[in-house]
């Protein structure tokens, strides 16, 4: 008995409430598939400078809540040495039940409890060989269905949270590579370079850019939280040909500790133990800690380490929730205004992947409506410190997050949330065309393989 309980305790994940935000299982193949507990994933990536090919070994231990075919994703079709439990399997292409979402699951169902899966997969997305190195990023979005890291390995949906770690090899690099990324670095004796990324990130959270040295010009500093760390900071930027690169720094430099100094000030110390600024121009994408952005777009992106990588979205359907602040805080925090109407964000197909782009536009103007409503109860901010001091690193749904703001200002918000983000905009006869976001523009991958 005694076994067997401390059996039970070594095999609790990390984050078993993650299954709580999982989408609902659905039949499949005379069974059902389901969405699963990643308990860990051990990528090990291979970059082979002389052969110019890369691939990535992937193995992943996951916990199935009941049996059924194990749901994860990868966008690559072209997989090999995929095996369950030691034996050989295959990846299987699956549909969700409302068309909303394509995801991979193995050629046979598992049983409940523990598993290991393991694949190689070619990584050739944003993979770029270069003087005698390598330029590769593992870049997200979170615009399209697919976006985050399945685009280069397999991963779980965004709800879950999995201690991930990155093994990188380069074979035949003349060249030293360097590595930026959000997570914690070591040398390992055979000559590769490891990275344990914290447990609570996500398949959205992970950033990692590797290029030979001298490609980027960068400038690394420290900031000092209000809570009294020295948190490294590293921005950078490919120079240009025409130069100016340190001024450029130089100005990035401050503007970034500006930033941080007023989104600490309005919302506590900040949430990640590193900064991490590639300057690459054409908007930006956040990451827990880190972005890739344009200069105008660094406020936004830095927010978001709060919003949307602090307070993470379980699901597409609550992508519009950090997308509306965000944008609230680029307006200036407005509060109150002209607003009516509704626009479906929240009340989307239970699949959906991702964020609905009306956040940036009537997403922001309902913060502002919500300001104005709570302004006797010190507006909205006062709701997003408490949710960054309690809840940062728990998936949250739209659900969630009316039940936060219901107990935080004490009042029923289920109406106006209905109003507000479930109902369909086109049954209310305003069809409002989501505009394109200046912060958010959605780079193809072409685009985003020419900032490499
Ligand atoms: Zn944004």
């Amino acid at each position: 008995m005694m076994r067997f309980i401390l059996a039970l305790v070594l095999a609790m994940p990390a984050f078993a409430a993650d299954l709580d935000r999982a989408p609902a299982a659905f039949a499949y193949q005379n069974s059902k598939a389901i969405y699963v507990d990643f308990l860990s994933a051990e990528y090990n990536l291979t970059y082979d400078v002389t052969a110019r090919t890369a691939s990535v070994a992937a193995k992943i231990r996951f916990l199935a809540p009941e049996a059924g075919y194990p749901i994860f994703d990868l966008a690559s079709n072209t997989v090999s040495n995929v095996t369950l439990d030691g034996a050989a399997s295959s990846m299987q292409t699956l549909t969700s039940p409302d068309g909303a979402s394509t995801m991979r699951t193995l050629a046979s169902a598992v049983a409940a409890g523990e598993h290991v899966m393991m694949l190689d997969v070619p990584l050739a997305t944003l993979v770029a060989w270069d003087n005698g190195g390598v330029n590769s990023a593992t870049w997200l979005s979170d615009l399209s269905d697919r976006g985050y890291l399945e685009r280069y390995m397999p991963a779980n949906m965004e709800f879950d949270r999995v201690p991930m770690t990155f093994n990188v090899k380069f074979v035949g690099a003349t060249k030293k590579q360097i590595i930026y990324a959000n997570g914690d670095m070591s040398l390992l004796a055979d000559g590769r370079t490891q990275i344990r990324f914290p447990s609570y990130f996500t398949s959205s959270s992970l950033y990692f850019h590797t290029v030979p040295e001298g490609v980027m010009a960068e400038t690394r500093f420290s900031f000092r939280s209000i809570d009294g760390r020295e948190l490294p900071v590293v921005i950078y930027l490919k120079p240009s040909i025409l130069g100016g690169a340190e001024g450029t720094l130089a100005t990035l430099k401050t503007e970034t500790i500006n930033i941080l100094n007023e989104l600490e000030g309005d919302y506590g110390p900040f949430l990640h133990p590193s900064v991490t600024i590639y300057n690459a121009g054409s908007g930006g994408m956040e990451y827990m800690g880190a972005t890739m952005t344009s200069r105008s777009a660094l406020g936004h992106e830095l927010t978001h380490s709060y919003f949307a990588r602090g307070m993470i979205p379980a699901n597409g359907n609550a992508g519009w929730v950090d997308e509306a602040i965000a944008s609230w805080r680029d307006e200036g925090y407005q509060r109150g205004g002209a607003f009516s109407g509704g626009a479906n964000m929240a009340g989307r197909a239970q699949y959906v992947r991702y964020t609905d782009r009306q956040a940036y536009t009537y997403g922001e103007k309902f913060m502002r409506d919500l300001d104005n409503l709570f302004a006797d109860k010190g507006g909205l901010k006062s709701l997003l410190r408490e949710i960054v001091e309690k809840k940062a690193f728990e998936p949250f749904t739209t659900e969630d997050f009316i039940s936060w703001a219901e107990g935080h200002y004490r009042v029923s918000l289920q109406q106006i949330f209905q109003q507000r983000v479930y109902r369909n905009a086109l049954e209310e006869g305003m069809k409002s065309k989501p505009a394109e976001s200046v912060h958010h523009q959605k780079l193809s991958l072409e685009q985003l393989h020419d900032l490499l």
